[in-house]
C-alpha cells in the first residue's frame, strides 16, 4: 500500500463543552485534549473508522475539565500514555487518579519528537498553566491554542508558518457584557489577560499569522453563552478586512463547533 507522508488533522469538539482533535500521520495517531466523555470519545473516533486501541498517546494543554474530562477512564481503560507539560502536571496529577504514573508523561519547554511528530510546546498565558501546541512532520505544520488571555512575539513566533491553525475566538465583547447570567467577576476573568481571546483579540493575531503564510484557519473554543459561529466568523471577517486581509482570497476561516468539523490534510 502506498504510503500518505503528512498529516491530518480533524477537530471532533470544540467549545466550553469540551474539546477533542485528532491528528494523524503515518506512524502516529494523537488525540490533543479530551474533553469528552471516554464513551462519547470512541464514537466519534469510529466516524473516522479508529479504534481507540489504535490511538498511540493522549496530549493535554491544561487542567480545565473541558480538556480532560475524558482522560483518566479512555487512558486507563486502554492504556494509553497521556503528555502533559510539568507545570500542567501540578494540577493535572490528582484529577488523573486511575493512570498508572508509568503512563504519565511530561515534557518540558523544547520541542519533543513523538514517532515521526515534531510537537513544539508554547505556554500560553491563562489562569492555569496552559499550552498550546504546534505540531511538524514532512515539512508541513498545524498549530492549536486555545485559552489564552492574550497573543505576544513568542506564541506567534512558535505558530508563524503554520499552514493551518485552531486559534480561540471565545467571546463576543458585547454579548460578554450584556450577559447578565455571568458576575462581573467571571467577566474580569474572561475578559483579563489570563482569560480568553475575543474575536477581536483572534482576528488581530490571525492577520499576523496571514502575513507569515496561514492560509486556513478554523475558529475555536467558541462560548456557547457569549458568542455564536456566526458572531465569531462576521467579527474577525470584518476585522481582517479592515487590515486589507480578505476571507476566501487571503485565508480561508472556518469556526469549529462541538460537532466533529472538517479533515485537513497535509501533504
Ligand atoms: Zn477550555
Ligand atoms: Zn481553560
Amino acid at each position: 500500500m502506498l504510503k500518505f507522508f503528512g498529516m491530518r488533522i480533524i477537530n471532533l469538539a470544540s467549545g466550553s463543552d469540551g474539546n477533542l482533535t485528532y491528528l494523524e500521520t503515518d506512524n502516529i495517531k494523537l488525540l490533543v485534549d479530551i474533553g469528552l466523555c471516554c464513551s462519547e470519545v470512541v464514537k466519534r473516533l469510529a466516524l473516522l473508522n479508529v479504534c481507540p486501541e489504535q490511538i498511540d498517546a493522549v496530549l493535554v494543554s491544561h487542567e480545565h475539565s473541558d480538556h480532560i474530562k475524558g482522560a483518566d477512564v479512555f487512558c486507563s481503560r486502554y492504556n494509553k500514555p497521556i503528555y502533559a507539560h510539568y507545570e500542567v502536571w501540578k494540577g493535572l496529577d490528582e484529577k488523573l487518579k486511575k493512570i498508572p504514573d508509568s503512563n504519565k508523561k511530561m515534557f518540558e519547554y523544547e520541542s519533543f519528537l513523538l514517532k515521526d511528530l515534531t510537537i513544539i510546546p508554547f505556554s500560553l498565558p491563562h489562569d492555569v498553566p496552559c499550552f498550546g501546541f504546534a505540531f511538524e512532520n514532512n515539512l508541513k505544520k498545524v498549530s492549536i491554542l486555545t485559552d489564552l488571555g492574550h497573543t505576544n512575539n513568542r506564541i506567534l513566533e512558535c505558530v508563524q508558518g503554520s499552514q493551518v491553525v485552531y486559534i480561540e475566538a471565545n467571546y463576543d465583547k458585547e454579548m460578554l457584557g450584556k450577559n447578565e447570567k455571568y458576575p462581573l467577576i467571571l467577566k474580569r476573568r474572561i475578559a483579563g489577560k489570563n482569560g480568553h481571546l475575543s474575536n477581536e483579540d483572534s482576528a488581530c493575531a490571525i492577520a499576523n499569522l496571514v502575513y507569515g503564510g496561514t492560509r486556513q484557519v478554523i475558529l475555536s473554543h467558541l462560548s456557547r453563552e457569549n458568542n455564536s459561529p456566526k458572531t465569531a466568523f462576521d467579527t474577525v471577517v470584518r476585522e481582517l478586512k479592515k487590515l486589507g486581509i480578505v476571507e476566501g482570497v487571503h485565508v480561508r476561516i472556518d469556526v469549529a463547533t462541538n460537532l466533529p468539523g472538517v479533515i485537513f490534510k497535509l501533504v
